[in-house]
């Protein structure tokens, strides 16, 4: 019998965008059923964004749901990036020369899935919507900044204190890597260089 696949992806180049470290999960739901998750480092440092970390995921979740799906089966793409979803549906022009590539194997891997007679559809969902792929591309990040032994403070609201700088007063602090969707701050750790 015919099944219903929803993929869920994210990605997010923490603590700074761009130039951060690029991670990036997706989980996949078969008929109502968590069957499969993953997250993966993308990259450290140059070129590394957001979006490249979006469509990181993206194509490790389309790799993995090509696997397994079979004709007749539907999927249901989401992610809570409006950029990504407009880009694959083609409502968007893919501008950014880092994307083009990327976009141009995600483009393959469903072209793939439809001449297997599998419906593909793309959604967008709030963020709260796409909690688990959130989560895992997080957890990614901080394994990765364990391994690597790097200083990192993690705010409530999942994302990362970062140095931050009043840029009227000079006084240093440390503030959510979310901002302005987190305003969370607190005081600059004393034992702790600015890295650059
Ligand atoms: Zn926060």
């Amino acid at each position: 019998m015919a099944k219903k696949y929803i993929l869920s992806f994210d990605g997010a180049c923490e603590p700074q965008n761009p130039g951060g470290i690029a991670t990036c999960g997706h989980i996949i739901v078969v008929d109502g059923q968590l069957q499969h998750s993953d997250k993966k480092v993308v990259g450290e440092g140059a070129g590394m964004t957001n979006n490249v970390a979006e469509y990181a995921g993206l194509i490790e979740g389309l790799t993995s749901v090509n696997q397994m799906m079979e004709q007749g089966d539907k999927l249901e793409v989401r992610s809570d990036s409006q950029l990504v979803i407009r880009q694959m549906t083609g409502a968007y022009r893919v501008k950014s020369a880092r994307i083009r590539p990327l976009h141009g194997i995600a483009t393959r891997l469903i072209r793939e899935l439809r001449k297997k007679q599998i419906q593909v559809k793309l959604k967008w969902v709030s963020r709260e919507d796409n909690k688990e792929a959130d989560a895992l591309t997080h957890e990614a990040f901080v394994e990765y900044c364990q391994k690597m032994r790097y200083e990192y403070h993690p705010c409530g609201c999942g994302g990362t204190l970062v140095p931050r700088t009043n840029k009227q007063t000079g006084h240093k602090f440390l503030g959510c890597s979310r901002f302005p969707r987190c305003r969370n701050t607190t005081s600059f750790p004393a034992n702790e260089s600015v890295p650059s």
